[in-house]
């Protein structure tokens, strides 16, 4: 008796919706939001990231399963287009749940562009397009960064330039401050100084991992996302010249390509979360909101792998 009254019981909860789904509404929305949801399943599975994704405007209600209270975290990561990507708290119950959260507006950071290897105009017109191109890169593929605008200052009749800054050697620890300190430096922006050569050739480019970058007369357009994201803590996922099962040269981050266009959603909270980003670190870019220190690859049940995308990059699909 008791187990055909409790099997009823069940049919009665399903169909008055107590063992729905559950639905993260997200507000803020713009054309495309996608999330990794943290919980565990109605069996007490823990599940780290379920990938979700939907199209919409506005609120956007989107059905994340059936998940109730994990002993790990109980959260979701949003992502959206021209939204930086927000983390809230979502205390899954065994009921059908729904938690609201919103979508940050874009982030702007500034660039300061000071131009020291002439002739003016032409590399200001390079500087220029490098911007755009950024800017293009991070729309499109969701990071929820923009430039809040691309200074030029004309620094090529600046008497205290050497040769050591038109032609800049020494890696990681070149000569960072000559450009600061002798060229100039606008705090709280990235600072781009566009010389001659890097490391000996005019196509390379180099960050200081926080507001310094070096690049080369002919570097190509998609060499400053790169750069950028060095500057908000990210590394190199694949060696020079290789592909492998998660990456290739279309990705912002590979090193030696000329081809650069893709910034998975590990990369993004990275970009956003990493305590040592410029964006946090340097710029307070996002006040109050929270900070997670993950490691340049793996997984962690507060980090979704570097390699994991809600939506396809080029080959690579959504994973
Ligand atoms: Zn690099």
């Amino acid at each position: 008796m008791f187990l055909r009254a409790a099997t009823s019981f069940l049919a009665l909860a399903a169909a008055a919706g107590l063992s729905g789904c559950d639905t993260v509404r997200a507000s803020n929305a713009f054309s495309a939001t996608g999330l990794l949801v943290d919980g565990a399943t109605s069996g007490g599975v823990v599940v780290n990231d379920r990938r979700r994704t939907r199209d919409g405007d506005g609120v956007v209600s989107i059905n994340v399963g059936r998940l109730s209270l994990s002993s790990e975290r109980n959260e979701t990561i949003a992502f959206g287009m021209n939204r930086a990507p927000v983390r809230a708290a979502t205390g899954w119950s065994r009921s059908r749940d729904t938690f609201d959260l919103r979508l940050s507006d874009p982030i702007a950071i500034g660039v300061t562009n000071w131009i020291v290897q002439g002739p003016f105009d032409a590399q200001r017109t390079h500087a220029f397009t490098s911007c755009l191109q950024t800017l293009g890169i991070w729309f499109w593929e969701r990071t929820g960064f923009l430039l809040n605008n691309c200074d030029m200052r004309d620094a090529t009749r600046d008497p205290d330039i050497t040769n050591a800054i038109l032609n800049s050697v020494g890696g990681d620890n070149r000569n960072w401050n000559d450009f600061s300190n002798l060229i100039g430096f606008d705090p709280g922006r990235i600072n781009i100084y566009w010389i001659n050569t890097v490391e000996g050739a005019t196509t390379t480019g180099w960050s200081d991992f926080g507001g310094r970058i070096v690049m080369g007369r002919n570097t190509g357009f998609e060499l400053l996302v790169h750069e950028i994201g060095h500057g908000f803590s990210l590394f190199h996922p694949v060696a020079c010249g290789g592909a492998t099962a998660n990456w290739d040269d279309t990705n912002i981050m590979a090193p030696c390509s000329a081809t650069r266009e893709f910034v998975t959603e590990g990369q993004n909270f990275r970009m956003h979360f990493n305590p040592a980003s410029s964006v946090n670190a340097l710029y307070g870019a996002r006040p109050g909101a929270p900070t997670e220190d993950c490691q340049n690859a793996g997984e962690t049940a507060a980090c979704p792998a570097v390699e994991r995308r809600l939506w396809d990059d080029g080959a690579f699909l959504a994973n």
